[in-house]
């Protein structure tokens, strides 16, 4: 996530898809899988996806909003023409399960995960993410662990396999009182979507991954997975995905689609941009994720608003259609 704040931008997406479709007329390597779990001492066989047998690996799918309204959303979705979405909900409230139900059944679109943040302020930036992003901040940290659960609960309701958050800057030095909190914190809410039955689903972007590997492995638990942000490693000057997927390849669940430029000054995010546009090779990416024999969703996440953000959407979704075939 750049500067904006994440919560409006996914509450702004539903809108602008909204304001930007107008009427419904306008819609309509070398290296085996097997070579890469053998090398990699680091990182163990992460656990099955029961919610994908029996569907096409990498379909694709939009991150956005569900707001107040969940037809409306959903709706958009459909109207874009995927069979997948992440859902972001920042109210959690039990009345709007029925309804997200209800628009799910009638479009026939699959939530592959429901993606939780807050509640409190989050800053997306090198000063104010360490301090305000995840489980890692002290202030914050039981009311982000209830609000989880909370939302686990709903995605029980709902029938979505998986929760998702970002977890936040998980310290490098795994000696560091805070690294221990915070995977404590994590084994915490993992533990309870495991007892709900679904995964949980850490997003990359604040951490290094082999960081990440390290968290997980500590938590030990066998419902985790990685959301692997592409972009976000680059925004953020933790590593090009390509690397990346070398070491959270096991564990990936999800996917965003984005792509972006490197930071240029140390004190701000890397730029994010259109897909194409930016330093993410989604041709390298998208052929280890098929050797890998991944088998989830593609989501594309472009954060901007307003009719910009349909037409990327749109040229995104066409491009990764050409790539994945
Ligand atoms: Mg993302």
């Amino acid at each position: 996530m750049n500067k904006q704040n994440r919560r409006a931008f996914l509450q702004v997406s539903t809108v602008a898809l909204a304001s930007g479709l107008g009427p419904v007329a306008a819609l309509r390597g070398g290296v085996t899988a097997d070579d890469l779990v053998s090398n990699l001492s680091v990182a163990q066989v992460a656990p099955t996806v029961p919610a994908n047998e029996g569907k096409q690996p990498l379909r694709l799918g939009l991150i956005l909003g569900i707001g107040r309204d969940p037809h409306d959303a959903i709706a958009k979705v459909h109207d874009l023409g995927f069979p997948t979405c992440q859902a972001f909900l920042e109210e959690i409230d039990p009345v709007l399960a029925g309804r997200l139900r209800e628009a799910l059944n009638k479009y026939q679109i699959e939530v592959t995960s429901l993606v939780v943040g807050g509640p409190g302020r989050e800053v997306w930036d090198f000063y104010g993410g360490p301090l305000t992003i995840g489980l890692v901040p002290r202030e914050t940290r039981e009311a982000r662990i209830a609000h989880i659960k909370k939302a686990s609960d709903f995605a029980k309701q709902c029938g979505i396999a998986a929760v998702q958050t970002h977890c936040g800057f998980i310290p490098e030095n795994p000696n560091d009182p805070v690294y221990k909190e915070t995977v404590t914190a994590m084994r915490d809410v993992a533990g309870y979507c495991k007892r709900n039955g679904q995964n949980f689903r850490y997003e990359t972007g604040q951490e290094t991954p082999i960081a990440l590997v390290r968290a997980i492995q500590d938590v030990g638990l066998d419902n985790q997975g990685v959301n692997f942000d592409l972009a976000n490693l680059i925004l953020y000057g933790k590593a090009n995905p390509v690397d990346a997927i070398e070491l959270l390849g096991p564990y990936v669940q999800g996917i965003h689609a984005k792509d972006g430029l490197w930071p240029t000054n140390p004190k701000e995010l890397g730029q994010e941009v259109p897909i194409g546009k930016g330093k993410v090779d989604f041709p390298r990416i998208i052929g280890r994720l098929k050797e890998l024999n991944y088998r989830g969703a593609v989501t594309i996440e472009r954060e901007i608003s307003g009719p910009q953000q349909v037409e990327d959407v749109r040229a995104a979704k066409a491009y990764l259609e050409k790539l994945i075939g």
